[in-house]
């Protein structure tokens, strides 16, 4: 319901111009912000593109083949990595987005460190925020669950109990380049369980192990890849939101 009177303009047009819009402070004849119905429990908002809600692959295709993902579906709603089929990504390419995803690491404790529960959910194809088990298990800080693998620890490690559901909720900035010289950093904000483990952190570059990450420029936008690194992880509840441009904070 308009909280306005019939004929009352929404706003003011006598008040000062914002810089950065044009528009005046509260001014009426500024677009309404649309209308997204948000989700309940697991389910999407109502704008947000579905990756994987647990009835289908359609939208991922095996990075190693080139052809249909070949993780499984479980009937729970969830896939799981199937051992040495590779990596999984999306068809569609993205660059700035709002992700939501789910994870869980198997309840059986095999392994250490780096070799339990390990997956990964790379931005762009590019940049791993880290999907580890690091319940009771420690492992170099840069590679711990929630961590920009190789960069940046987490700053906490919010994980909970293997065979547990945990989320993640992903702010993400593409890096910019100009000329071919990287003249903005890619930039994450990230919730793990809805406890904030980056705000707006700065990446060096993308992934890598064991070696400096590279500044060269890339692709300005890639598509979301999923990591079969060996362990049976599940994934469920994926969905993803296309930002455009976001207005770069200035550093
Ligand atoms: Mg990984």
């Amino acid at each position: 319901m308009n909280r306005f009177p019939e004929n009352e303009p929404l706003g003011y047009s006598d008040t000062p111009v914002l810089p950065d819009s044009g528009y005046t402070v509260h001014d009426g004849t500024r677009p309404q912000p649309p209308i997204v119905t948000p989700g309940t429990g697991n389910s999407a908002p109502s704008d947000a593109i579905v990756l994987f809600d647990g009835s289908n692959l359609d939208a991922w295709e095996s990075v190693k083949e080139k052809g249909p993902a070949q993780w499984q579906l479980i009937g729970d709603g969830s896939m799981e990595v199937v051992l040495g089929t590779g990596d999984i990504q999306t068809h569609e390419s993205f660059g700035d987005v709002q992700l939501h995803l789910e994870f869980y690491c198997p309840p059986e404790i095999k392994g250490e460190g780096q070799g339990r529960g390990n997956s990964g959910v790379f931005l762009m194809g590019l940049y791993e925020v880290q999907v580890l088990d690091n319940y009771n298990n420690p492992t170099y800080a840069d590679g711990t669950v929630g961590g920009l693998y190789g960069q940046c620890p987490p700053l906490v490690n919010a994980i909970r109990e293997p065979g547990e559901w945990n989320s993640y909720d992903i702010l993400w900035e593409c890096p910019v380049f100009e000329d071919g010289v990287l003249t903005k950093h890619a930039r994450i904000t990230a919730l793990l369980n809805g406890v904030v483990v980056h705000h707006a952190k700065e990446l060096v570059g993308p992934t890598t192990h064991k070696e400096l990450s590279p500044t060269e420029t890339h692709r300005s936008t890639g598509p979301l890849k999923l990591q079969d690194h060996g362990d049976l992880v599940r994934f469920r509840d994926i969905w993803i939101r296309p930002l455009g441009q976001i207005d770069h904070l200035p550093s």
